[in-house]
């Protein structure tokens, strides 16, 4: 099972509040230990310095704080549901990971999330001369089925192929960055010979998952990676877009708008 689609597998998130652990939760919120912590989730802090200035109104910055404290108003947070604590769409157990990374009554408005953030990456790789194609369909060596790349970025300069995959996870874990990578890497290494022979480039191919946290944190390896492109500068766009996209979910899951 992926990370993300579970809710049983990390029931301390449900669990987890400002009135049973405040310092813990706001030591996360504000008192990070990046420098020293490498391949540590970023951003709380990062996601943090993003203001209603930049491009997130008041309520929707007061929800996305709420589901950086774990204390959106999900039935599985104690004592903010007198209907038990499973969800009323899918009868799962109603975590904020649930809501934001599995719920099949947010599957559009999560496609949308992604959706959005890709374009941010597409257009900012254009931007630096890249030769880019999205949602790209490719076939994967030694029968390996059809399959579907996000972004594919050519630097035809250099003859380089960069393929990527921006996804969008419920934060859990700091092995998680790596794991997505992983996960994607193994999805669409299989396809580099399809696209040596489609763009007609032999020099070297690349394949990078970068997760991008559902409540805005960005790993420092995603952080990395977009910064080799040297396209570093829409990456407080893309926390901005990854809260829109999780708030709109979490009130069309709560309210029915979104
Ligand atoms: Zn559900």
């Amino acid at each position: 099972m992926s990370p993300g689609s579970s809710t049983e597998s990390y029931p301390a998130f449900a669990h987890i509040g400002l009135r049973e652990n405040p310092e813990k939760i706001l030591n996360q919120v504000t008192c990070p230990d990046r420098d020293s912590n490498p391949g540590h989730l970023v951003s709380q802090p990062d996601a943090l310095t993003v203001t209603p200035q930049e491009g997130l109104s008041s309520s929707k910055w007061r929800d996305a704080i709420k589901m950086n404290a774990n204390v959106a108003p999900v039935r599985s947070l104690h004592g903010r549901s007198l209907d038990g604590f499973r969800c009323g769409y899918c009868n799962e157990i109603e975590t904020l990971a649930h809501v934001l990374g599995s719920c099949q009554h947010g599957e559009l408005l999560r496609y949308s999330r992604h959706h959005n953030i890709s374009k941010l990456i597409a257009q900012a790789l254009r931007k630096r001369s890249f030769e880019v194609h999205e949602e790209v369909h490719c076939v994967a060596s030694e029968g390996g089925g059809i399959r579907r790349a996000d972004i594919v970025a050519l630097d035809k300069t250099n003859s380089k192929g960069i393929i990527l995959d921006p996804t969008v996870r419920f934060e859990m874990s700091q092995t998680q960055p790596s794991e997505v990578n992983k996960e994607k890497q193994q999805i669409y290494e299989p396809t580099i010979p399809y696209f040596r022979e489609k763009y007609q480039m032999e020099g070297t191919w690349e394949v990078h998952g970068l997760m991008i946290g559902a409540r805005g944190t960005i790993p420092r390896s995603t952080v990395n990676t977009i910064k080799t492109f040297g396209t570093h500068d829409i990456i407080p766009k893309i926390i901005t877009s990854s809260i829109k996209g999780s708030v709109a979910i979490l009130k069309n899951h709560l309210y029915g708008i979104s």
